[in-house]
């Protein structure tokens, strides 16, 4: 690939016009934001989603946090209760990510929230993100733009070294103020630290202690997010609560078949045998698998290479649940 790849442009407004051509065909920009430089995707396209873990070469599929332009935006998204909107007022825009339900009707990829019921949301505070919101007319999934186990990037000079040849854009904005990410609230528990600390957050709140204790109690349901306690240490990622069967080459009694490429299934990741097209279309199929008659699901070999490795990963949590 070309050294020139990424190209490097100015924030501006040609440069936005670029960035948002380039999410509305479906590919990834990365773009500043006032935390760290942030791989931003359409969060509404699976396969732009996928894109997004492609070019990080990430080998596990984690929940992204979504950013919109304002609070309302985020209401047709997720559910907020009174103290979630009093911090999104209090906040937003701002380093502040909330974990919500999310809605039904929201239109969100599965592959944003790997499958879950909530999703983490926030509303950026730095011009050049606030200016792709605004051109490309969708919500952006943007986690840290660098090769999954490098350090997020605070530069754009850190982003082109880190996804050389992986991306086509970064729009550069100097420096991000913040310089790390945002801090992640469920409820009143901090999951991640961030640039605002408990004490700013739940200050005089008469709300209970913030900890970072995983939460206890009854093991959660399947898809459901309950029990998520901080990142890296997601305790229930989604599973279907059926029998999973891997590298599966014919349907055996009871079983649904997940198939890909040439192994047809009952659905199937991707007939064409496209990893991408297989990541992006992974969390709707096993949540078909789960709301059909069949007592089990079985699912076809996944080629364990480039984002085939986080699709396997997966797999391998959900037919094996802790
Ligand atoms: P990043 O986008 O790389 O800054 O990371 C996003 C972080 O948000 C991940 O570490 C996730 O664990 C966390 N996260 C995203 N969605 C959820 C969710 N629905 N529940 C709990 N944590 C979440
Ligand atoms: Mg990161």
């Amino acid at each position: 690939m070309s050294p020139t790849n990424p190209r490097i442009l100015p924030y501006g407004a040609a440069a936005i016009a670029e960035a948002a051509a380039v999410i509305r065909a479906g590919g990834c920009v990365a773009m500043p934001t006032e935390t760290v430089y942030g791989l931003a995707a359409d969060a509404t396209d699976s396969r732009a989603v996928a894109g997004i873990y492609e070019a990080k070469g990430r080998p596990s599929f984690n929940p992204l946090i979504v950013h919109v332009p304002d609070l309302a935006a985020a209401e047709r998204i997720a559910v907020f209760d009174e103290a979630a909107h009093d911090l999104a007022t209090r906040f937003w825009p701002g380093p502040l990510t909330l974990v919500l339900p999310l809605r039904e009707d929201a239109g969100i990829a599965a592959l944003v929230t790997a499958g879950l019921d909530t999703i983490a949301i926030r509303v950026p505070d730095h011009r050049a993100m606030q200016a792709l919101l605004a051109a490309a007319g969708v919500p952006l999934a943007a986690p840290s733009a660098n090769a999954s186990g490098s350090i997020s990037p605070t530069r754009a000079a850190h982003v082109a070294a880190s996804l050389a040849g992986r991306i086509p854009l970064v729009i550069d904005d100097g420096a991000t103020p913040a310089g790390v990410e945002s801090t992640i609230v469920r409820g009143n528990r901090v999951l991640r630290p961030g640039p605002l600390s408990q004490a700013d957050l739940f200050r005089g709140e008469g709300r209970g202690p913030v900890t970072m204790q995983p939460e206890t109690g009854p093991r959660p349901s399947p898809g459901s997010s309950e029990g998520v306690t901080a990142p890296g240490q997601l305790a229930s990622h989604y599973a279907p609560g059926k029998l999973l069967r891997l590298d599966a080459t014919e349907r055996r009694d009871g079983e649904w078949l997940i198939g890909f490429g040439a192994i047809a299934g009952d659905d199937t990741l991707s007939a064409s045998g496209d990893l991408i097209e297989a990541a992006a279309n992974l969390f709707d199929a096993l949540h078909r698998a789960d709301a059909g008659p069949a007592a089990a699901i079985a699912v076809a070999p996944i080629p364990e290479t480039g984002i085939g490795i986080a699709i396997n990963d997966r797999l391998r949590r959900a037919a094996h649940p802790r």
